[in-house]
């Protein structure tokens, strides 16, 4: 069967990006399908990036786009796709065209995810309408923009209390706040209390912020506030696309698509990378990833075109 492209790539953030700049170096046909924006959409800037510290999201993604531009044999469509089928040796994938709708139907050797994920937060007021400014997931990513200000952690039991360890590097002023118990142990308490950290345990009834999306503070349901620059949370996340689940990849207890050490999720010629895959979560970790899924691509379909 003759195949039109070589590799579909699914989602153009960091990973994808990445995977058809080095595919494209390869000179494979490959279809990068972009189905919108990327997870840090509501950030304004991509911090921790080698040579782009705090560029804004679209702008990293456009000069990513911009350098595939040379590479004739990589081309791009906002194209999201709702459907993949495997063939006998390959895929068939059907989606349509962000832009008018209309349908579209490509063959491809192999397909790579990088769909990303979606973060879910706790629904109360504030919460939405900060993320990504006064709302942060990520004390690496954001961390050092907050320094030495009053912070607080949000969540519950282990999880709130290793990330309000972790954020105390950047801050002697955090405050857990649990919206109701805590369900935090005895211990838990105590290493909170050794690094100075307090626990509020009563509801949260709003996030206050400025105009320019900074937290300003945390109302209580007595009413009473709590003055913060940013809250950190821990946010559960589920995956964008469900085409892996379709395609009955295996996925890992935390919901990630499993791949094994070169990065083939279960299903024969499917391969993941970036946040939609166990690990880390980072733009360059995800732009790291879609290049080493590249090579491993190139290197299988390499072994399929010269037989021993
Ligand atoms: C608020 C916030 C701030 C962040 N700040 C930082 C930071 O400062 N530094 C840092 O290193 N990291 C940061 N991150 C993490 C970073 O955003 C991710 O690690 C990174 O975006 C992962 O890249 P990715 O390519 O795996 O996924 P994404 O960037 O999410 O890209 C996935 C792409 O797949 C597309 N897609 C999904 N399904 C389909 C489909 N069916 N068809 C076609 N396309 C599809 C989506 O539209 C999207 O464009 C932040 C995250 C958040 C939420």
């Amino acid at each position: 069967m003759q195949f039109q492209y070589d590799v579909l790539i699914i989602g153009a953030g960091s990973a994808g990006l990445s995977a058809a700049l080095t595919l494209g170096r390869c000179l494979r046909r490959v279809l990068l399908a972009d189905g919108g924006p990327p997870r840090n959409e509501a950030s304004p800037g991509v911090h921790g990036f080698l040579t782009r510290d705090g560029i804004p999201p679209a702008e990293l993604l456009r000069l990513g786009q911009e350098q595939l531009q040379q590479y004739t044999t990589v081309e791009m469509q906002c194209l999201e796709i709702n459907e993949v089928i495997p063939l006998e040796k390959g895929f068939r994938a059907s989606g349509c065209l962000t832009t008018d709708d209309t349908p579209v139907s490509i063959t491809a050797r192999r397909v790579l995810l990088a769909t990303g994920v979606l973060d879910v937060l706790p629904p109360l007021p504030g919460f939405r309408e900060l993320w990504g400014r006064g709302v942060l997931h990520c004390p690496y990513c954001h961390g050092w923009e907050v320094r030495n200000q009053p912070l607080a952690v949000y969540g519950q039991g282990r999880i709130v209390t290793g990330l309000a360890l972790l954020v105390s590097r950047w801050s002697h002023d955090v405050v857990v706040v649990t919206n109701g118990p805590g369900h935090l142990t005895q211990n838990a308490r105590r290493r909170l209390r050794r690094q100075h950290i307090k626990i509020r345990e009563e509801h949260i009834t709003r996030l206050i912020g400025s105009a320019t999306d900074d937290l300003e503070c945390i109302e209580f349901a007595d009413g009473s506030q709590l003055e913060r620059k940013a809250l950190f949370l821990h946010a559960s996340q589920y995956q964008r696309s469900s085409l892996a689940e379709k395609l009955g990849a295996r996925h890992t207890s935390k919901g990630a698509v499993w791949v094994n050490s070169g990065m083939q999720t279960s299903v024969p010629g499917l391969y993941a990378a970036g946040d939609t895959t166990p690990g880390a979560q980072q733009a360059l970790l995800a732009a790291a990833a879609g290049s080493r899924a590249a090579i491993v691509i190139n290197e299988a379909l390499t072994r399929e075109e010269c037989p021993r």
